[in-house]
């Protein structure tokens, strides 16, 4: 930024005072256990209509199929202890979400379930089949004995037409016509939580969510949103807008119209409290300071000491970048669920 005459940054200061003065006007104002659960309805409302999510009609039309694991390659994961499926179903009239489901072996009960929504890169096949950054997690979590589902959001992976110049055509026209592109992930994530809960392999009381970067804001988001998400794992996200998007750019799809005028990062977790939480923050992700996920998550644990449930918010600091980590939450998850 030095590098920049100070006359190119004067209207981001006028944007810093504008947060400053008129951003967050849904943190809980309260100081009781009561007040905040009365807070938490009508915040939720907020956010629900923030997020002008498209509306849902037609039945799920779930199609189910087996994939012959010898037929893949990839990177060094342990195809044992699950099986593999691919699926579709439909999230709103005439739309269809491919996603992977993840069978544990040996089931002889209903299990627990993880949604694990994508981050923004290269989708469903990215999560599951490169080591990278996400370290396969459904993978393990399959393996721990957890039905998860890997679900495409629209404009990436399986579902980006290259051509339209990748999802920012998708976010474009979905705000030219009344929606939000986080409305339509959401929206689409809670026909994920539907899947689950109507397959026979799953107990649908015990059912959380988990994801890194666009990953982890929207299993922040439909975790605020949607009581049926009975834990939350947040990797790679959890800070504040004023550390993250108002300092510097990242994509326009992250833009919800009003967002950080109406909640900062933690008044949205604040609504999952007192269902538990474990935040992932590596120490050298440059995008997601760690030094801010600090100090945000102890604000949090306020809302959860309402409750004497402070040992349900989980903060791994860990040395690492903008990555999965693992290392609490898969035994959190375990505990949880
Ligand atoms: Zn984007």
């Amino acid at each position: 930024m030095e590098s920049l005459h100070p006359l190119n940054l004067d209207f981001r200061e006028h944007l810093f005072r504008r947060y400053a003065q008129d951003g967050r006007k849904q943190r809980f104002p309260g100081e009781t256990r009561e007040e905040f659960e009365a807070w938490q309805v009508d915040a939720r409302g907020v956010l629900e209509e923030t997020l002008r999510m498209p509306e849902v009609s037609g039945d799920l039309e779930l199609e189910r199929e087996p994939v012959d694991s010898s037929m893949l390659s990839w990177e060094g994961g342990r195809y044992e202890g699950f099986t593999l499926e691919r699926i579709r179903y439909q999230s709103m009239h005439g739309v269809r979400v491919p996603a992977f489901l993840l069978i544990p072996d040996k089931l002889d009960h209903q299990a627990p379930a993880i949604l694990c929504p994508p981050g923004h890169g290269r989708g469903m096949n990215q999560v599951l089949f490169e080591k990278g950054i996400y370290k396969q997690y459904p993978m393990e979590l399959a393996r721990r004995g957890f039905v998860t589902l890997v679900p495409e959001h629209v404009g990436f992976g399986e579902r980006n037409p290259g051509h339209l110049g990748e999802h920012a055509y998708y976010t474009g026209v979905s705000q030219l016509l009344g929606y939000t592109e986080y409305g339509v992930y959401i929206r689409e994530l809670m026909r994920a939580i539907d899947v689950l809960s109507s397959i026979d392999e799953v107990d649908a009381d015990r059912i959380g969510c988990y994801g890194l970067s666009l990953g982890g804001v929207t299993t922040l988001l439909i975790s605020a949103l949607d009581l049926r998400i009975k834990a939350a794992g947040i990797s790679g996200f959890f800070t504040s807008f004023r550390s993250t998007f108002l300092d510097m750019a990242h994509c326009v799809c992250g833009n919800v119209q009003d967002l950080a005028l109406q909640f900062e990062h933690v008044d949205i977790a604040a609504l999952i409290a007192p269902r538990p939480i474990v935040l992932e923050n590596g120490r050298a992700d440059p995008q997601f300071p760690s030094d801010q996920s600090i100090e945000s998550a102890a604000e949090l644990r306020r809302y959860f000491a309402l409750y004497g449930e402070e040992e349900r918010l989980l903060h791994d600091v860990f040395d690492g970048a903008h990555e999965i980590s693992g290392s609490q939450a898969y035994d959190a998850f375990e505990r949880w669920l």
